[in-house]
C-alpha cells in the first residue's frame, strides 16, 4: 500500500512553526517513502479562514518548497460528503439525534462511542489507550447543520485515502473518537504518528509570547527558507549521528519515523541564528553580496560591492541574518556610527589613555597598514607608556568603530584603512581633551 498523507491546516491568517513543522514532517516521510503528500485546507471557520489567510498559508508552503501532488481540497466544499456521513451513521445507529438545549430549536447529531476500550500504537508514542469508561458520546453535527471537525477531519481522511497521521500531540486526545468514527464508517484505521510539543525554554508550549512565531515573520527577519527548513526538521526529529546540517536530499533519505523524539522539542533562536549563517555563507557569492547590499541599501549606503567583500571577509561569522548587515558594519561605511557611552567612560577617561593614543596615531601614520606591524607598533607604543597594550587596544577599537566587540582589531583596521583610522582617532583625541581627559 502506497503512503498517502496530508497537511490538514486551519487557516488563520498566520503560519505558527509548530504547523508548518508537521507539513515538513509529512512531506519528508512521502517523499522517502515514495508516496504521496498532499494538502487539506481545513476552512469551515469561515471567519478565521478568509482568501487571504488561506493566501498566506499557500504561500508559506511555497517559500518552504513544500510542494503537494494533488491539488488541494477546501474542507468547506465538502460538507454534504460530512452530512451524507453523519446520515449513514444515523441509519446504522452509531449516531442519534438530540435536542440539546432541549428548545426545541433544533437537534444535533451525536456519535455512540462504543463501550469497550479504544487502543492504538501509535508510531511515535507507542500503545496509547483510552478505557470504556472515559469515552463519552459526541456531537458531529451541529444543531444549525454544521459538521463537527471531528467528523469533517475523518471523512475527508477516508476520501482522501490517508495512510498515515501525523500532526501535532495536542490531537492525541482527538483520535480516540477519530479511530471510532473510521471502525463505525467501516474504514481502514490510518496509522498515527503524533508530534512532540514545541516548547519554550520554560518547558512550556512555544507561542507568539516567547519571539517569532510565525513562518512570515521567520522570513521578515531575513531567515532563508532552507534554514528554517532544516531547522524545523531538526524540533522533534534527528537523524542519530549528530549532524545538524542536512540538506533537503539529505533529510529525504534520512527522515524516518522511528527517530521522531517523544520528549517536546525545545525552540532555540539561537541555534537556529547559527543555522542561519551557515545557509547564507552557503549561498552563491553574488547572492550573499546581494541579501548584504540589500540591507545597506535601505538604510541608504550603498558602498562599492569590493570593499563590501573586503568587510563580510572580517564579519561574516557576526552577521546571522542579512538583515543584521548595517547594524553590525555601520561603522565601515559612514563617520556616522553610534557610540556605546559606557564603553566609552570607561575606555577613555582615564589620564594617560588619550596621551598613549595619541603618541600611537603618530606613529600609525608610518607604519605599514597591516596586522602585524600595526599590533607591533602598538605594543611598543603600550610598553613605553607603561601600560598594557589592552588600554590601548579597546580605546582604539572603540575610537575606530564605537563599540567594544567586533573582530580582531587588526583586521578591522587593515579593512577601514589608515585614513579612517586615523581620522577617527583624531576625533577621539579631540572628545577626551574636550571632556578634559589628556
Ligand atoms: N485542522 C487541524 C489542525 O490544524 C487538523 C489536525 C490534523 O492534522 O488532523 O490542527
Amino acid at each position: 500500500m502506497s503512503v498517502r498523507v496530508r497537511f490538514a491546516p486551519s487557516p488563520t491568517g498566520h503560519v505558527h512553526i509548530g504547523n508548518i513543522r508537521a507539513a515538513i514532517f509529512n512531506w519528508l516521510f512521502a517523499r522517502h517513502e515514495g508516496g504521496r503528500f498532499l494538502l487539506r485546507i481545513e476552512d469551515t471557520d469561515r471567519e478565521r479562514s478568509t482568501p487571504e489567510a488561506c493566501q498566506t498559508l499557500l504561500e508559506a508552503m511555497a517559500w518552504l518548497g513544500l510542494d503537494y501532488d494533488e491539488p488541494p481540497v477546501y474542507q468547506s466544499t465538502r460538507r454534504e460528503a460530512h452530512l451524507a456521513a453523519a446520515e449513514e451513521l444515523l441509519a446504522r445507529g452509531y449516531a442519534y439525534r438530540e435536542d440539546k438545549g432541549g428548545t426545541g430549536r433544533g437537534e444535533c447529531i451525536v456519535f455512540r462511542m462504543p463501550s469497550t476500550s479504544i487502543e492504538f500504537d501509535d508510531l511515535v508514542k507507542g500503545s496509547l489507550k483510552k478505557p470504556a469508561s472515559d469515552l463519552h458520546d459526541f456531537v458531529i453535527v451541529r444543531s444549525d447543520g454544521t459538521p463537527v471537525f471531528h467528523l469533517a477531519n475523518v471523512v475527508d481522511d477516508i476520501a482522501m485515502g490517508i495512510t498515515h497521521v501525523i500532526r501535532g500531540d495536542d490531537h492525541v486526545e482527538n483520535t480516540f473518537r477519530h479511530i471510532a468514527l473510521f471502525r463505525a464508517l467501516g474504514a481502514p484505521v490510518p496509522k498515527y504518528a503524533h508530534l512532540p510539543m514545541i516548547v519554550n525554554r520554560q518547558g512550556r508550549p512555544y507561542s507568539k509570547r516567547d519571539g517569532a512565531a510565525y513562518v512570515g515573520e521567520f522570513r521578515e527577519r531575513g531567515i532563508l527558507a532552507d534554514a528554517l527548513f532544516n531547522y524545523l526538521a531538526l524540533l522533534g526529529w534527528s537523524p542519530g549521528d549528530g549532524r545538524e546540517l542536512l540538506s533537503r536530499r539529505e533529510l529525504i533519505e534520512l527522515f524516518t519515523l522511528e527517530r521522531v523524539q517523544t520528549s517536546p522539542a525545545q525552540f532555540d533562536m539561537d541555534k537556529l541564528l547559527w543555522m542561519n549563517a551557515q545557509y547564507m555563507r552557503a549561498l552563491p557569492p553574488a547572492e550573499r553580496l546581494a541579501g548584504h547590499m540589500k540591507d545597506l541599501n535601505a538604510h541608504g549606503l550603498a558602498p562599492d560591492p569590493e570593499y563590501l567583500l573586503r568587510v563580510l571577509e572580517v564579519m561574516q561569522d557576526r552577521i546571522k541574518l542579512f538583515s543584521q548587515t548595517t547594524e553590525q558594519t555601520i561603522y565601515f561605511f559612514t563617520e556616522d556610527y553610534p557610540v556605546d557611552e559606557d564603553a566609552w567612560a570607561r575606555r577613555w577617561r582615564r589620564p594617560g589613555v588619550p596621551a598613549a593614543v595619541a603618541q600611537l596615531r603618530e606613529r600609525w601614520m608610518s607604519t605599514p597598514f597591516q596586522g602585524a606591524p600595526l599590533e607591533a607598533t602598538l605594543k611598543e607604543v603600550a610598553a613605553a607608556a607603561g601600560r598594557p597594550p589592552a588600554d590601548l587596544i579597546h580605546a582604539v577599537r572603540l575610537a575606530v568603530s564605537g563599540t567594544p566587540t567586533g573582530p580582531g582589531l587588526y583586521a578591522m583596521l587593515e579593512v577601514l584603512g589608515r585614513e579612517r583610522t586615523l581620522a577617527r582617532l583624531d576625533r577621539a583625541l579631540a572628545r577626551a581633551r574636550a571632556e578634559g581627559y589628556e
